[in-house]
């Protein structure tokens, strides 16, 4: 027997899933989560100082031995599974990844909306490669920015505006697009680590600033009433709940206020499989519940938030919406997947000079925006797409933040030393780089592989492209010039011979990238694509509510919805389309069942 019916059912509770639970709640409106993972609660995470159960055995995350991902760089492989987690780390559980994120909080380029057009008017067709297949977004900046500023003032974000209104604001970032208003809260301090970076790149005539952070420098009252205390830069963000509730998450500020209400009822271990539909509109998802059994979970509105891979997954098996074809370039479902692009970064061992880098915070960072999407000129330079440079501060966790020069044999007495000498003096310029979409970068269902509950994988074909390489390898020269900036010294004695008694090193130079893309180093949890955004049916999955094109009444949210992703972290954006996708719904209810 199926469930009472709900007005909406969202599969998945992270950020999206909580975001559209507590605008529809308050609107009055009866919504049902599926969860997969356990309820959490507002945990006291007081445990949580334990980085071998949460960082290094993964204890937040999905279980790749209940579901995982096949790869294959190409369509001529043979995918196989992922059967460790490494390259990205999907979080499961009531506030999904959002419980174990940094906190970094960016807004998206103008130009990152309008990729395909903007490079086009300034460089003409020809400078994007063959086989690359960016798209506009079928939704403006100025479209998102009060959904932005949405979600800024309800996670409390810390951080200076650089254009308020089309006003440029030195301290800021200079390149973001315009503001309504400022910051909910100020920046904290630099820390003498950036310090040095924020004097090194404005001799260099750079426009460094503080990097929008979503642990709060101080107490702070969101417009829901919630209250949230200071962060203690205990330094265990990535991978950790946070203990004082200073990182904004999912539990400590939408889920509340979805609870509150009495309209909400979440159901965990709910693991949707299938969405019921007539082929024009959805009736119910269809879920195991913890014993395995089938569920129906009927509703009037289904709203996707499950991530980017099994909101995807969940499209292709309950066969809703046009299944992307790659060879033919025809259909959306799976179009487009991308990543976020590393590499280029430049790192110092220092001799003599030690920083506390055992304080910090998740989101803690001071960065430059110089060479990143469109800000420079690009002609000539035989790639597109630039990223975002930065010095970070996120605390230095005693297993997996000891960093050594090369050279330095990984286990007994040297190492030893070397990990003593160098624990507080190493100083990273970290680059985060574009992910352009190609035609054969997509997702698709496994024809092999399956869950635990005999559900198809998710099969990811990526991999690494030449303009990719060039950007990172262009990279790697601006890092290193701000390093040898900062700690010239440095530069002079070059990298290695190690000895322990020698003199500061530094690693750097023209950046690369692995001969292929590779899923054991983690590199981020930023995958994108699959259920895009857009003004085209042909080639886009949602509207700009993020409604399907074929389906009025199911909503597909997250990243999953970039076309390709910026040279920035996802969640600022993919927070901005949760709040973007709560009105479209609202306005759907209203109008009694149509596109909006
Ligand atoms: C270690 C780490 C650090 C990060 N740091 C940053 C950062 O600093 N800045 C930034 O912008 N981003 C960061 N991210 C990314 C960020 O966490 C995600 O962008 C964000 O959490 C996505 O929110 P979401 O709601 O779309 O998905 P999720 O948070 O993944 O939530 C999806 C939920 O759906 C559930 N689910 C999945 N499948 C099913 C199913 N079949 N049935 C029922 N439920 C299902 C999952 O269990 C999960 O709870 C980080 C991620 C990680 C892992």
């Amino acid at each position: 027997m199926a469930n009472k019916k709900a007005d909406v059912a969202i599969i998945g509770v992270g950020w999206v899933g909580g975001i559209i639970a507590a605008e529809l709640t308050k609107a009055g409106l009866q919504v049902v989560g599926l969860e997969r993972g356990h309820d959490r609660g507002i945990k006291n995470w007081a445990d949580d100082h334990d980085e071998l159960r949460y960082a290094v055995r993964y204890e937040l995350f999905q279980n790749t031995a209940n579901e995982t991902w096949t790869l294959r760089h190409n369509i001529q492989e043979n995918a196989l599974p992922i059967r460790q987690l490494g390259s990205f780390l999907p979080g499961t559980g009531i506030g999904g990844a959002g419980v174990h994120w940094n906190g970094q909080t960016w807004r998206f380029h103008p130009r990152d909306f309008t990729m395909r057009t903007s490079t086009i008017e300034r460089y003409g067709a020809s400078a994007i490669p063959a086989g690359m297949s960016i798209q506009d977004w079928g939704i403006t900046y100025d479209e998102l920015e009060p959904y932005y500023d949405k979600f800024e003032y309800m996670a409390g974000i810390a951080g200076k505006a650089g254009n308020l209104k089309g006003q440029k604001i030195t301290g800021g970032n200079v390149f973001e697009g315009p503001r309504s208003r400022e910051f909910p809260l100020a920046p904290p301090p630099d820390t003498e680590i950036q310090a040095v970076f924020r004097k090194a790149t404005t001799d260099l005539g750079y426009h460094p600033f503080y990097a929008p952070t979503a642990n709060l420098p101080k107490a702070y009252k969101n417009p829901d009433g919630i209250e949230r205390g200071a962060c203690t830069y205990c330094g265990f963000c990535e991978r950790f709940g946070c203990e004082v509730g200073a990182k904004a998450d999912p539990l400590v500020t939408v889920m509340p206020v979805a609870l509150k209400t009495g309209k909400f009822k979440v159901i965990n271990y709910a693991n949707a499989f299938a969405i019921k539909n007539d082929g024009k509109n959805a009736q119910s998802v269809l879920y195991y519940d913890g014993m395995g059994r089938v569920q129906e979970q009927p509703a009037d509105v289904i709203v996707l938030g499950a991530y980017v891979f099994n909101n995807v997954r969940l499209l292709l098996v309950s066969k809703l919406g046009k299944p992307y074809d790659p060879v033919t370039n025809t259909g959306a479902v799976g179009r487009n997947y991308a990543y976020q692009t590393g590499g280029g970064g430049a790192t110092v061992w220092l001799a003599n000079t030690k920083y506390k880098r055992y304080m910090g915070s998740g989101a803690n960072a001071v960065a430059i925006d110089d060479y990143n999407a469109d800000n420079f000129d690009h002609s000539g330079l035989g790639f597109i797409g630039g990223g975002s440079i930065s010095v970070g501060q996120s605390g230095a966790r005693p297993i997996q933040s000891l960093s050594v020069p090369p050279g330095v044999p990984s286990f007994g007495r040297d190492w030893k030393v070397a990990i003593q000498k160098y624990y507080n003096s190493v100083v990273s310029v970290g680059f985060q780089g574009e992910s352009p979409s190609y035609q054969y970068h997509f997702l698709d269902l496994d024809p092999n592989y399956r869950d635990k509950f005999g559900q198809p994988l998710v099969r990811i074909t990526f991999d690494w492209e030449p303009n990719e390489r060039a950007m990172v390898a262009y990279a790697g020269q601006k890092t290193l010039q701000i390093m040898q900036q900062m700690y010239p010294q440095a530069t002079k004695a070059g990298i290695g011979p190690y000895s322990p008694t020698g003199p500061d090193l530094v690693q750097g130079g023209p950046g690369s990238l692995a001969a292929h893309y590779d899923t054991v180093p983690y590199q981020s949890t930023h995958n994108t694509g699959g259920a895009i955004i857009g003004a085209d049916p042909g080639t886009s999955v949602v509207n700009n509510y993020l409604q399907m094109w074929d389906a009025p009444n199911v909503f597909v949210v997250g990243a999953c919805n970039f076309p390709q992703n910026a040279g920035f972290n996802p969640t600022g954006t993919v927070g901005a389309l949760a709040y973007r996708a709560a009105d479209g719904i609202l306005k759907y209810h209203k109008s009694g069942g149509s596109l909006v």
